[in-house]
This record gives structure tokens, C-alpha cells and sequence, in this order.
């Protein structure tokens, strides 16, 4: 029989809710696979076993809840999402010991739905890389592969979930941090719709860009884990009040791809594509092809500039964000100073890291008067364009397609040295951002070359995450599927 913490959360939660699985049993072998891998893989900051154990052991006495859609399952958490019975750091020295007092939304959500929480994961500090290496608590590492980066910065969350740690994780993606990771360790990421999923008590990165989402081993349990964290929430003035589809009906009723256009946009370049990305890619094409769907070819006459416009919006709004962390509001302090504006600065400087630092200075710079129209009001002016672009491509086509990054995980260390190169990695993730686009990143098999994860990019419409996922779900079941890292 499969190990339990090796099934995927949908058939875990069937087998849970028809008592051929205990609670308890579930979430002691999650913690056994814990035991097991974070050695390696160091894909967790924060752990509550004792806590957990006693939860499922509770669940257990009270017996299977039908109207708990995710009874007795065992989830991670990126540590940037808040919790009241475990530290949130954001992966920074400037809130190790911070622990909130009221839980995000989302937390709240999943707790409600039955979900029995394990930890919190790494990620890159304040949410900004793209490999987890930028975690002032060290690096994780990709379960694929300990030598490479699980992808970032949600990366602890993809190593978690990879690794069978858990049967889902909660991700943010202001750029491509839910995408990409998933991308990288071969599962399932989902980043909605800016307003679908409330980001009350998930510290912020980019205000007008980031969005919380799922991370899992399959569509379908993105789509489950979707349908209980998404929905209209005051506390998030930016919630949609839109209903929420019923995203599980939507994957078994769905018609599969027969008809579907896909949209190839000409610009998203091909040089800077691995090999093992590009035939990902024209594997995941062909596919689709062959049941039913056709191939549009659409036109974002905006993406040269995307990945300028996003870096400005990002750092101005990351800038005015973290402006909060210093000693006194928010943010630990440091010790043995006497004047206030000392005070400001050795806690800032002591509490954020390198690559913080130099986005916050350069945000700061961007809104500086004088500067302010030159680099911001121009940069919201192309992300305008960019929203247009994708409307227009949404008249000719359902699904606009692409790779998710350039390459597949690289080893650690490799974009240490160089940030601007690692920036324009983001450049196929980040444009969903800019427009507020549901996006999903699918993993296509192992890499001829590299033998790592390779997938693709479907970007869907507007709060249309049903038919984003109703066609993910159809192409997953036909593609060849990573399976799970070899040791796992
Ligand atoms: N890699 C991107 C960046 O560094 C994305 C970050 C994110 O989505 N949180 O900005």
C-alpha cells in the first residue's frame, strides 16, 4: 500500500473522511517525512509537531466532518503568512522573534476547513528572489536535487510539498514566487486573480501586485485548496465581492481542451530558453494539440518593458511597505543606542539584508521628487499597456501560454553574484502581476538534459481560475508527470 504522505491531498482527504485514514496517522507520517528529509532539504523555519499531533488527535475523537472540506489534511505555510501559535519571519533577522496576534485570512480559512497546519517554510527574505538563497536563515534546497535551489521565493513551500512533507503549501507570487518554485520542484502552482484570495495578514511585498495562492502535487488539489482560501474578505480592501466558482465541479464537468485556443504571444523571446524548457514547452503544445486545442499566435507589444515597469513598481511599493520595520513600530531593535535617528539606523541595517537593502534604496530613489515621473509614473503607464495588451490577446485567445522561467533550477549559489540577471529570469511570471492575471505553472516531465522539472505557463482571464484550471486538469492528465523526487 502507498505510504500515506505520498497520495495526493484529494485522495488523502477521501480516505480521511471515510475513516479508512486516521487523522492522527496522516499527520505522524507527515511528521516522520519531515523527520526524514528537512536535513536536506531545509525547507522549514518554524515546526509545531506536538501541537499538530494533539490537533489530529482531536479531529479523530470528534470523527470525520463533511462540511470541513480539508479534514484532517496536513498543510505548510510560507512564514510570511501571519499565525498566533508559531513566530512569522518573513525569513529576516529583523522579525525572528516576531509572533502576531491575529492569524492572515487564509490561515484562518484553511484552519476552519479541518487542515491540521505542520509549519512554516522558507522562503527569500520579505519575499524578494527567486531562490530561497536570500533567507537570512539559510538557503532551502531543491528535493529533485540538494545540489540545486528549489526556486524562489516561495521555495520552501515547493521543497516542502515535493518532498511529502505535506499535501499543500500557501504561497504568495508578486512576480512569479508561487510559479516559478512549482515550476522548479514539479508541482502545481496556482497564483490567482489579483482580489480572488485575501491577503489581510500576509506581509506585504508589492501591494498592488502580490496575490496568496496554492501550492500542490496536482491541479486538483490546487483547485480544492483554491476553493476554501478564495472568496470576498472586508478586512482586504482590495477583495473581489465577485461569487467564487465551484472550481472542483469545474475540473469533472470541464470539456477538456477540445476547442480551446491557446494563445503563443511572439514576444516572449526563445533565446535564453534551455533546451530543456524549450521542449517542455513544445511538448506541453503539441499535446494540447492533439486533444482538440488550437494554437493562436497573439501579440504583447508591451513585454520588452515588463520587466522595467514591474522592478520600479516593486521596489517603490517594497520601499513604502518595509518603511514600518524600524525598531519602533514593527521590527527588532537595536540595543545599546542613544539618539532616535541611531536607533533607526542601526536597527535597519542590523535587521534587513543585502538584497532588502538595495531594493529599498532604490524604490526610495524612484519616488524621490524629480525622479518620481521619470521612472514611477512611467512605469505605471507601461503596466497599463500591459493589461491592455493582454485584453486584446484575450479576444483572439482563452489561454495565453508560455514557458514559466528560462531555465530549469540551477545549481546553488549560481545568481549570487549578479541580481540583474536573476530579475530578467522573471520576465514570462512577472507580466501576470502586472495585469492582475490568474496564472498556473505545470510541470511537463523531467528534462532530458538536466533530469529536473521542466513545465509551462497557462495564464488564464480575469477570475476565470475555472476554466484555467478545468484546461490545466485536462493537460496534466495526458502529460508525463514528474512523479516524486527519487528518496521521497
Ligand atoms: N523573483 C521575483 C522577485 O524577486 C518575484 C518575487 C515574488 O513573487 N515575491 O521580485
Amino acid at each position: 500500500m502507498t505510504a500515506p504522505y505520498r497520495l495526493s491531498l484529494v485522495e488523502v482527504r477521501d480516505r480521511l473522511a471515510k475513516g479508512e485514514l486516521r487523522a492522527e496517522d496522516v499527520t505522524r507520517a507527515c511528521l516522520d517525512q519531515i523527520a526524514r528529509t528537512e536535513p536536506r532539504i531545509n525547507a522549514l523555519l518554524g515546526r509545531r509537531d506536538a501541537a499538530a499531533l494533539e490537533e489530529a488527535r482531536q479531529l479523530d475523537t470528534q470523527g470525520p466532518d463533511a462540511s470541513r472540506p480539508l479534514w484532517g489534511v496536513p498543510v505548510t505555510l510560507k512564514d510570511s503568512l501571519l499565525t498566533t501559535d508559531m513566530p512569522t519571519t518573513a525569513a529576516s533577522r529583523m522579525l525572528a522573534d516576531f509572533t502576531s496576534t491575529y492569524d492572515a485570512h487564509v490561515v484562518r480559512r484553511l484552519r476552519e476547513a479541518g487542515a491540521v497546519i505542520l509549519g512554516k517554510t522558507n522562503l527569500d527574505e520579505f519575499a524578494m528572489g527567486s531562490s530561497t538563497e536570500f533567507s537570512a536563515f539559510g538557503p532551502s534546497r531543491n528535493p529533485w536535487d540538494i545540489t540545486r535551489v528549489p526556486g524562489g521565493s516561495s521555495g520552501g513551500s515547493a521543497a516542502s510539498v515535493a518532498a511529502c512533507q505535506c499535501f499543500a503549501s500557501l504561497g504568495s507570487d508578486t512576480g512569479g514566487s508561487i510559479r516559478q518554485p512549482a515550476a522548479f520542484c514539479g508541482c502545481v502552482g496556482l497564483k490567482p486573480t489579483y482580489g480572488r484570495v485575501s491577503r489581510y495578514g500576509g506581509i506585504a511585498l508589492a501591494s498592488s501586485l502580490d496575490q496568496i495562492g496554492p501550492l500542490a502535487r496536482t491541479v486538483e488539489d490546487c483547485a480544492l485548496v483554491l476553493s476554501v482560501i478564495a472568496g470576498h474578505d472586508p478586512r482586504d480592501a482590495t477583495s473581489s465581492p465577485l461569487p467564487v466558482d465551484d472550481y472542483m465541479a469545474a475540473l469533472k464537468n470541464g470539456k477538456g481542451l477540445k476547442g480551446l485556443r491557446l494563445g503563443l504571444p511572439k514576444e516572449w523571446p526563445a533565446q535564453g530558453v534551455s533546451e530543456d524548457v524549450e521542449r517542455a514547452h513544445s511538448e506541453a503544445l503539441d499535446l494540447a494539440q492533439q486533444l482538440g486545442a488550437k494554437i493562436v499566435p497573439v501579440s504583447l507589444p508591451h513585454a520588452p518593458p515588463a520587466v522595467a515597469a514591474y522592478s520600479i513598481i516593486l521596489m517603490a511599493e517594497a520601499s513604502s511597505n518595509l518603511a514600518r520595520f524600524d525598531g519602533v513600530h514593527f521590527g527588532r531593535r537595536a540595543e545599546g543606542v542613544r539618539e532616535l535617528e541611531e536607533l533607526y539606523l542601526r536597527s535597519r541595517s542590523e535587521g534587513f539584508g543585502e538584497e532588502v537593502k538595495r531594493r529599498i534604496m532604490l524604490g526610495v530613489y524612484v519616488l524621490s521628487s524629480g525622479y518620481y515621473d521619470a521612472y514611477y509614473t512611467k512605469a505605471a503607464k507601461v503596466r497599463r499597456l500591459i493589461q491592455r495588451d493582454f485584453e486584446a490577446a484575450f479576444k483572439e485567445c482563452d489561454i495565453v501560454c508560455g514557458p514559466v522561467a528560462p531555465l530549469v533550477a540551477w545549481p546553488l549559489g549560481e545568481g549570487d553574484q549578479d541580481p540583474l540577471s536573476l530579475y530578467l529570469r522573471d520576465l514570462y511570471t512577472l507580466p501576470a502581476n502586472l495585469a492582475g492575471l490568474p496564472g498556473l505553472s505545470l510541470p511537463v516531465g523531467l528534462g532530458a538534459q538536466s533530469r529536473m522539472p521542466t513545465a509551462v505557463q497557462l495564464v488564464g482571464r480575469p477570475f476565470d481560475e475555472a476554466a484555467l484550471l478545468g484546461a490545466a486538469h485536462a493537460l496534466w492528465s495526458a502529460l508525463p508527470q514528474p512523479g516524486l523526487p527519487p528518496e521521497m
